[in-house]
C-alpha cells in the first residue's frame, strides 16, 4: 500500500449521491456559501452512487462551473452509501473531512460547528440529531439497535445514523489503509479516534424524495455493524447453547427414569415436538451467525474490487 499523501486543501466535504436530482440544486445552493465563507481551501468530492436520475448531469454541471473545487467520482452502478464514502476517502486532498448527505436532512450550516470542535483539538466530531426528523418507525428502531450496540461493542454514540460527522486526516487514512470492505464508517473512525467528541446538530426533512434505506437494508446494515464490531453475537449464542445442551441433557434423563419407573408413556410427543422444534431452531440461529462470520472471513479472503468508477471529473493536482 502507498504512503497517504499530505493534504493539499484544509477542507474535504464528502457527499454520496443516489438519485438525489431533486435535491442537488439546493444542496448547491447552501453548501458553497457556507464553505466560501470559512475562509479556507476546500474541495467537495461527490460520489454518483449509480443514481438512475438526472444527478449526475446535475453534478457534470457543478463541477463545469466550480471546477476547482467540485470532484465527482461517478460508479457504474449502486454500491451503497458506505462504499460512496469510501471511494471518496481514498482520494480526499483535505487536512479535515467532513461527510454530509445530499438529501439535507444535514443542514451545510452546521459545518462550521464540526470544525470548531476540530479546531478545539477533536480529531473525530460525531454529530448527533437535536429533533430528528424520521419516522416514528426508525427513530424508535434506530433506538434499539443503539442499545443493543452499546451492550456488544465499546462503540458509544449517540447516534450512529447521524452522518455529520468530520474527520481528522490521519483517520480517513487509517479507515482507507485498513482495507476493511463492507463497513459501517462512523464506528470504525471511533475505533482509530483519540479524542473523538460529539456535538448536537439540526436534522430537516428530507427535502424532496424517499429514503433510500428499505427494512431490508436496515437490517443489513446493522447487523453488520454488530458483526463487524464484536464477536458478542457468536459467543452470546455459543452460551445459549451450552445452556440449552445441559437442559435437554437433564430433560433426557428425567425421561429415560419415568421410562424405567413408570413404563412407557406417550401423552409427553407434543412436548418432546416442542422440544425438539425449539432445538432446531436454536441450532439454525447458529448457523446463521457463524455463517455471518464465515462469510465475511470470505470477502476478506477474496480481497474483490470493492466498486467500479466509471469516470472521475477533477482537475489534476
Ligand atoms: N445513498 C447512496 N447510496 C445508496 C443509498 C443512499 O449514496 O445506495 C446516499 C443518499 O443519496 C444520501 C445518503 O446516502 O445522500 C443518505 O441516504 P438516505 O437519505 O436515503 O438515508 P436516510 O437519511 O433515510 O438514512
Ligand atoms: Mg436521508
Amino acid at each position: 500500500m502507498s504512503e497517504p499523501a499530505a493534504p493539499t486543501v484544509d477542507l474535504s466535504v464528502v457527499i454520496p449521491v443516489y438519485n438525489e436530482a431533486a435535491n442537488l440544486p439546493l444542496l448547491f445552493a447552501r453548501l458553497y456559501p457556507v464553505l466560501d465563507a470559512l475562509g479556507r481551501s476546500y474541495e467537495v468530492i461527490f460520489t454518483n452512487d449509480g443514481s438512475a436520475d438526472g444527478s449526475l448531469a446535475l453534478l457534470r454541471a457543478q463541477h463545469a462551473a466550480r471546477p476547482d473545487t467540485t470532484r465527482v467520482i461517478d460508479f457504474n452502478a449502486n454500491y451503497g452509501q458506505h462504499m460512496a464514502i469510501m471511494a471518496a476517502f481514498e482520494r480526499v486532498r483535505g487536512a479535515a473531512i467532513v461527510t454530509l448527505d445530499a438529501d439535507l436532512q444535514n443542514p451545510p450550516e452546521e459545518i462550521p460547528a464540526l470544525l470548531a470542535a476540530m479546531a478545539a483539538g477533536h480529531d473525530y466530531v460525531g454529530g448527533y440529531r437535536l429533533d430528528r426528523q424520521d419516522s416514528f418507525f426508525r427513530t424508535w428502531a434506530s433506538r434499539l439497535i443503539n442499545l443493543v450496540r452499546e451492550r456488544t461493542t465499546n462503540i458509544r454514540m449517540t447516534d450512529q445514523g447521524c452522518m455529520l460527522r468530520a474527520y481528522s486526516r490521519a483517520i480517513v487514512d487509517a479507515i482507507v489503509g485498513s482495507g476493511a470492505a463492507n463497513t459501517f464508517i462512523p464506528a470504525l473512525a471511533y475505533t482509530f479516534a483519540a479524542k473523538p467528541t460529539e456535538v448536537g446538530v439540526k436534522h430537516e426533512e428530507r427535502h424532496a424524495g424517499v429514503s433510500n434505506y428499505s427494512l431490508y437494508r436496515l437490517i443489513r446494515l446493522n447487523f453488520d455493524l454488530i458483526t463487524g464490531f464484536s464477536l458478542a453475537p457468536l459467543q452470546l449464542f455459543t452460551m445459549f447453547a451450552l445452556a440449552s445442551a445441559a437442559g435437554s441433557f437433564l430433560l433426557v434423563l428425567v425421561l429415560a427414569a419415568r421410562r424405567i419407573f413408570i413404563g412407557p408413556e406417550e401423552g409427553g410427543l407434543f412436548t418432546l415436538f416442542g422440544i425438539l422444534f425449539f432445538l432446531i431452531s436454536v441450532t439454525m440461529v447458529g448457523i446463521g451467525l457463524i455463517g455471518e462470520y464465515v462469510g465475511r472471513a470470505y470477502q476478506v479472503l477474496r480481497a474483490r474490487q470493492r466498486y467500479h468508477v466509471r469516470e472521475l471529473l477533477e482537475v489534476k493536482r
